[in-house]
């Protein structure tokens, strides 16, 4: 297998939100994908001073890395190419902007931005776009740092192959004396980035579609530089679940860390991020990471924006709590459960998950699916009157059918799973109700939560005394509320 290096390569300005995580991810698919032949290396482009935010890079690391999303070489590691903040490189972008002086393909900017103002109102004014490059200054001064570095393009037609996007091309009207050095010494994000990915080797450059029309600008560089170009891959837009606009915060894109917290699991939001625009071919939804390293490829994926769907997020997520091992789903539920289910035994809190793990569409949803094994529920008879199956009883007719129930179930010697489905089958012929009635008001009766996993497991479950006491607590509180 060749050489796989990616980077991912974020600016410090906010929080990581799907778009880029996205990107995170596919890069690093690639990378682990190669096995011991890739690297993945997390870089930090902060060169523009104004937008960052303080706190983003852990931001970013933490996110990073409650994906699991490791990096070989990045900013605390090191690596071959340290630094890997680029606000810590500027020594070598200065050295090589000073070799494209040297060559003659850059140059001090010389005008003032009231000069350039003025050329701009004049391509305005006679309907024809601006370039720079219309106004190349004859003999430009000397560059002494204070002012642009400005890049001498050569204008010509391009034609290349993005992975993903395929075959693009364009003129020459796309190529134009872009800044290299800003007069604040930093560089731009245009020319740093090429200096860096050259220097660390990367071979696949992916990245989001805001970059695409940028793409003539880096081939004129690359070829300035002489560098050999590495692949490059545009990453479609997230857009919005209508489809309509991109992602933005009202529609969720949100911190990814606050997924974390929302109960969510981290293969799963891979999971979810892996399938914004890429399918391995097949009808397949639900993939393991380690599924998502061996299957991922940049040409399968799609051209088009990818919907951000969150409903489908939710499901991937149930789907991800069955596959966890009740010792795994035992460790991650503990920042979830109530302060009485947190003093619960480890053996029964595992018992309790065992029983609602196929329920579960996320941990958040623990204390509500779960409460009622580690504390008694307050009685509350007005879920029964919203309760549609019970339309036609009367509060009477079902606490007859409560008091039947307690007598079954106190004759219940074992108490087991066996015993209680046998006791239930019982009662309903003795009865003469329906399932749906029978078995809910005694669900409701002793758990007070609108759903349960099957009656005989969770009653088995609460156990015998308590199930008993808690009955005869609904009933009591019958003809109070
Ligand atoms: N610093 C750029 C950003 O955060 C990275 C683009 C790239 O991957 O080259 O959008």
């Amino acid at each position: 297998m060749s050489i796989v290096r990616t980077r991912f390569a974020p600016s410090p300005t906010g929080f990581m939100h799907v778009g880029g995580v996205r990107t995170a991810l596919f890069a690093w698919l690639l990378a682990r994908q190669a096995g011991p032949d890739g690297t993945f290396i997390l870089r930090i482009e902060d060169t523009d001073k104004v937008r960052e935010v303080e706190g983003s890079i852990n931001q970013i690391e933490d996110s990073l890395r409650w994906l699991g999303i490791t990096w070989d070489e990045g900013i605390d590691q090191g690596g071959p190419h340290a630094p890997y903040k680029q606000s810590e490189r500027l020594e070598i972008y200065h050295e090589w902007a000073r070799r494209l002086v040297a060559e003659g393909r850059a140059y001090a900017d010389p005008y003032t931005p009231a000069q350039l103002e003025a050329f701009r109102e004049e391509a305005k004014a006679a309907k024809r776009p601006f370039l720079y490059r219309d106004h190349r200054p004859e003999n430009p001064p000397e560059w002494d740092g204070s002012q642009p570095l400005r890049f001498k393009s050569d204008p010509k037609p391009y034609q290349w192959t993005d992975a993903v996007m395929g075959n693009l091309s364009t003129g020459p009207e796309a190529i134009d004396d872009f800044i290299l050095i800003k007069s604040d010494g930093y560089p731009t994000y245009n020319f740093c980035h090429i200096v860096d990915d050259a220097i660390m080797g990367v071979t696949h450059v992916l990245r989001s579609q805001e970059f695409i029309s940028s793409t003539p600008k880096f081939l004129n560089l690359y070829e300035a530089l002489n560098i050999d170009r590495p692949t490059l891959a545009t990453l479609p837009y997230v857009m919005a679940i209508d489809g309509k606009k991109k992602l933005g915060k009202r529609d969720g894109a949100k911190d990814i860390l606050e997924y974390a917290n929302d109960g969510y699991l981290p293969e799963a939001m891979a999971n979810f991020l892996a399938t914004l625009g890429w399918n391995d071919g097949t009808e397949q939804e639900v993939f393991t990471t380690s599924e998502l390293i061996e299957k991922f490829s940049l040409s399968r994926v799609q051209k088009s924006p990818a919907r951000f769907d969150e409903r489908r997020l939710l499901w991937l997520n149930g789907q991800h709590i069955r596959m966890l091992s009740i010792n795994d789903l035992y460790e991650r539920a503990h920042p979830f459960w109530t302060s009485a289910a947190a003093q619960g035994s480890e053996s029964h809190k595992k018992e309790v998950l065992a029983l609602v793990q196929d329920r579960l569409k996320t941990l958040a949803d623990l204390p509500v699916i779960t409460s009622y094994f580690f504390e008694d529920p307050t009685p509350d008879w007005a879920m029964v009157n919203d309760t549609k199956q019970f339309k036609k009883y009367s509060r009477q007719d079902l606490v007859e059918l409560l008091k039947q129930a307690k007598t079954a179930l106190q004759a219940d010697e074992t108490f087991s799973e066996e015993s209680l489905q046998a006791t239930l089958n019982l009662l309903l012929e003795q009865t003469g109700e329906k399932p749906g009635v029978l078995f809910s008001i005694i669900r409701l009766g002793v758990s007070w939560a609108p759903f349960s996993p099957a009656l005989n497991e969770t009653l088995a479950l609460i156990g015998k005394d308590r199930v008993l006491r808690r009955i005869d607590q609904a009933v009591a509180m019958s003809t109070s509320s």
